[in-house]
């Protein structure tokens, strides 16, 4: 998806004082009717109806006249949303490349002030579903936009709140700098997605560190549950980096084994094939089980904490009924049925994985926002800035 933040840099107050208006909307409505959005907006000087056009041309909003004049937000504007907030804060002033598509995100490279790059990495839950099977289909066919953004949301929230304590624990995960509406900042991780990766040094280490962490984190109460080479990174010292975790689900889940089995049988089926890992046990080996368990660690033998999950995540702020809503939405995505989408994802994901734009960063390129930053002291912003915080 291309995101033109050029376009942000010039968007007036006006502007995202309606698109704003446009998000508190959709709270209640899917579109959001024209009249309310110019109540909620209350431009000082009128001109709601211009801005809106404005926003239209821009792609930030959606029109739609079917039952009444409505509006909803794009995922463009939702990012503009997101970004600017950021920008305020100051956590970034600059947007680089996209570095990565993922099946449910984009990720960007972000600078700050000092010139320190990260990863920018928006939410877009839902992107795939008219390639997903049927069932998956019916599920999501009944989501409002809303929910999209409201998924979105909490796919970002989730993200960032284990990020953060994976990384507490010892983790090797990225750094998780911050966290507004879909959008997550992190460190930027240096090295590449393992899937490109056709030759290691070590081959039994880094397996044995790979299984290590997914038996660390059932220890820890958790499965990844979408723990696979597209999710690992690794440096040219074969230093592994574990990211994307919105999927994250507790030992004590129902469908726990199952999860962590597939984690596990990932991990074991890519390295037998790109490395030519030998994991049959040796039937006349007395000591195979011992051996075997090493190699393909079993759910039951694990000593594992409860509890993790619940304490992380609601520490964050998360609800219980948030947590059983992306968790819903993540069963019928991530689920047991994916085998039919999969080789068509696996093409599309060798494609976009492409190391040699992490590599050949130039800062150049970078489209400075910091023009953003001036509007603090926008004195009309006070009533409904603050909701563009608390998002
Ligand atoms: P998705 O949930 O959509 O699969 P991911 O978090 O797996 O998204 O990110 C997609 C891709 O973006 C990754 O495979 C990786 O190439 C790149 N990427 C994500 N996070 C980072 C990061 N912190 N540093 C560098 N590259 C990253
Ligand atoms: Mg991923």
């Amino acid at each position: 998806m291309k995101l033109d933040v050029n376009v942000l840099r010039y968007l007036s107050k006006d502007d995202f004082r309606v698109l704003t208006a446009v998000e508190m909307g959709m709270r209640n409505h899917e579109i959001v009717p024209a009249e309310l959005i110019e109540r909620i907006a209350s431009l000082r000087h009128g001109g709601t109806y211009k801005v809106l056009k404005n926003l239209l041309k821009h792609k930030l909003l959606h029109h739609d006249s079917s039952k009444y004049d409505g509006f909803r937000l794009t995922y463009l504007g939702y990012d503009f949303l997101a970004i600017k907030t950021l920008v305020n804060r100051g956590v970034f002033s600059s947007v680089g490349r996209q570095i990565g598509v993922g099946k449910e995100s984009d990720i960007f490279e972000v600078a700050n002030e000092d010139g320190t790059i990260m990863a920018m990495k928006l939410h877009r839950l839902g992107r795939t579903s008219f390639r997903a099977v049927k069932s998956k289909r019916d599920y999501l066919k009944h989501r409002s936009s809303f929910s999209w953004l409201y998924l979105s949301r909490l796919a970002a929230l989730k993200e960032f709140a284990f990020m953060k304590a994976l990384q507490e624990h010892g983790f090797p995960v990225p750094n998780a700098v911050d966290c507004n509406r879909h959008c997550v900042i992190m460190s930027l991780v240096q090295g590449y997605p393992f899937v490109q990766v056709k030759q290691l040094q070590n081959p039994e280490t880094v397996f044995e560190k790979i299984i290590g962490i997914v038996v660390r984190l059932a220890e820890h109460g958790l499965i990844h549950c979408d723990f696979n080479e597209f999710n690992i990174m690794i440096d040219d010292d074969e230093k592994i980096t574990i990211i994307d975790f919105p999927q994250m689900v507790s030992v004590s889940h129902r469908n726990a084994e199952m999860y962590f089995d597939r984690d596990v049988e990932c991990i074991i089926k890519f390295f037998s094939k790109r490395f030519n890992l030998s994991f049959e046990a040796n039937a006349d080996d007395s000591d195979s089980d011992v051996e075997s368990d090493a190699v393909k660690p079993r759910f039951s033998s694990i000593k594992k904490a409860s509890g993790f999950l619940d304490k992380e995540l609601y520490a964050s702020g998360f609800s219980r009924k948030e947590q059983d809503d992306i968790e819903k939405f993540t069963e019928k995505i991530h689920g047991s049925d994916d085998e039919e989408i999969e080789d068509d994802e696996e093409t599309e994901d060798d494609e976009d994985h492409d190391s040699s734009k992490l590599n050949a960063l130039d800062i150049q390129n970078f489209d400075t926002l910091c023009s953003l930053t001036k509007d603090e002291d926008d004195e009309q912003s006070g009533d409904i800035g603050d909701v563009v915080e608390d998002q």
